[in-house]
């Protein structure tokens, strides 16, 4: 019988299992994912990494191989404007709260973040099974049976899913969630141009919804550029010609002319949070306990909050020698995540309601509010506590850089 079957080999659950089995090497640790092998590392997306995260990644021993080719963000600048107004007036900066020479973010590559996190689970000795999944599962009071795909069962005695926004774990454990369709997609894709970015991000308020460019290594940028659904079907449709237009006529000339390099995809935005972490024997982690709006580049952050959570409070409870399946073990864990997840869910979705529009009487409203947002401390240092990993005295271990 396992000790932790992590279900769902994405980033958050490699890191879950590479953060359990490194704290407590005596543990039976494995990993189950549907994709078949390789899938993973044809990802072309990149995630703005916040130094928490990283933080985290440097204690797992993967974070030297990821920064190697990851570019840090320096500066942020949000502005709030119509696509065609000449000048977009910046109102939030974010950059010199931190220390001198201290990125507040990193722009990682996707593909490096999981050939890193793989490899490291290969050296703990972690068994990762490709391209069978989880189809159900049988909840004892000792273990939890749970059968694949391939007709095989594997018995463990603490099941994580991280099995992304479309849990079928969560499903059918029977935990609801509060979902809320967008009606808008994230375009992403990767841009080349002219000119250096100088390691600055930035996001402008557009009526469709937020737009995005985020620095990469190599004078390019990855996009992540909101619409509506039919929009943003349309556009990644788009000849590249086109489409170089429309972003040239969103973003502007700043960088000079920009040329899409990688593949270009939509993917539809909900708000998913799930009404509960944890049930008997199970513990949700990732995208399956909250699937957030892209505006602010969180959602996996919060994931590797709830692997730093997780594996803290499942490798304590091993030390006491309690039972690291049982629901009061794992009680900790939902208390511990649960706030700064609804925090974090209903910030993002206020803003995205609050930018995404262009009706008059909100657009004065917002620019007379926000114009005094850089005097507006809460907003701000709320993102910035976010991005250092603050949480108060009873932040995890691994989020402030110590080992379990
Ligand atoms: C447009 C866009 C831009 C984003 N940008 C950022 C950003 O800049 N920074 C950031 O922090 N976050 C960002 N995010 C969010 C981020 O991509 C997700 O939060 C993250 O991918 C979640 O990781 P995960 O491991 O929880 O889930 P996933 O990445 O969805 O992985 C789930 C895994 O589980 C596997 N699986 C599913 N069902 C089963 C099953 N039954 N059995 C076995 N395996 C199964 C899947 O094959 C998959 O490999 C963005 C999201 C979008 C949509």
């Amino acid at each position: 019988m396992l000790d932790m079957l992590v279900v769902g080999g994405g980033y958050v659950g490699l890191a879950a299992a590479v953060a359990v089995k490194q704290a407590a090497p005596h543990l039976q640790v494995e990993v189950v994912e549907a994709a078949p092998a390789g899938v993973w590392e044809k990802d072309e997306r990149a995630s703005a990494i916040i130094a928490a995260a990283s933080r985290m990644l440097g204690v797992l021993g993967v974070w030297d191989e990821i920064a190697a080719n990851a570019q840090p963000i320096n500066r942020m600048i949000v502005t709030d404007s119509r696509t065609s107004d000449p000048v977009r007036p910046v109102f939030l900066t974010f950059g010199d709260e931190v220390p001198e020479g201290q990125p507040f973010a990193h722009m990682v590559m996707n593909v490096d973040m999981v050939r890193a996190l793989r490899g490291a689970a290969d050296r703990l000795g972690i068994a990762i099974r490709h391209g069978v999944s989880a189809t159900s599962f049988d909840t004892g009071s000792t273990k939890t049976t749970i059968t694949l795909s391939d007709g095989s069962t594997i018995e463990t005695r603490l099941l994580v899913a991280c099995d992304g926004v479309r849990s079928k774990l969560r499903d059918l454990a029977g935990i609801r969630t509060v979902t809320w369709n967008y009606g808008q997609s994230g375009i992403v894709t990767t841009v080349a141009h002219e000119r250096p970015h100088e390691g600055v991000a930035e996001e402008h308020f557009l009526p469709s919804g937020p737009f995005a460019i985020l620095p990469l290594a190599n004078n390019r940028s990855s996009l992540v550029w909101t619409e509506r659904t039919e929009d943003a079907d349309r556009l990644v449709a788009s000849d590249d010609l086109v489409f170089e237009e429309e972003l040239q006529r969103r973003f502007g000339n700043k960088l000079g002319d920009l040329r899409v390099v990688g593949s270009k995809r939509a993917y539809p935005l909900s708000l998913t949070l799930a009404r509960a972490f944890v049930a008997p024997r199970l513990a949700l982690a990732g995208d399956a306990a909250h699937g957030i709006h892209p505006i602010s580049g969180q959602g996996l952050n919060l994931g590797f909050k709830d692997v730093a959570a997780l594996a803290e409070t499942v490798v304590e409870a091993d030390r006491l020698g309690l039972d690291i399946g049982s629901l009061n073990v794992l009680e900790r864990y939902q208390t511990w995540r649960r706030f700064d997840t609804f925090r974090m869910g209903v910030t993002t979705d206020v803003l995205n309601r609050l930018f995404s529009n262009d009706i008059t009487p909100i657009r004065v409203a917002r620019d007379f509010g926000l114009g005094l947002v850089e005097r507006m401390p809460r907003l701000k240092s709320f993102f910035i506590d976010q991005a250092a990993g603050k949480a108060g005295d009873g932040a995890p271990k691994l989020l402030a850089g110590e080992r379990i």
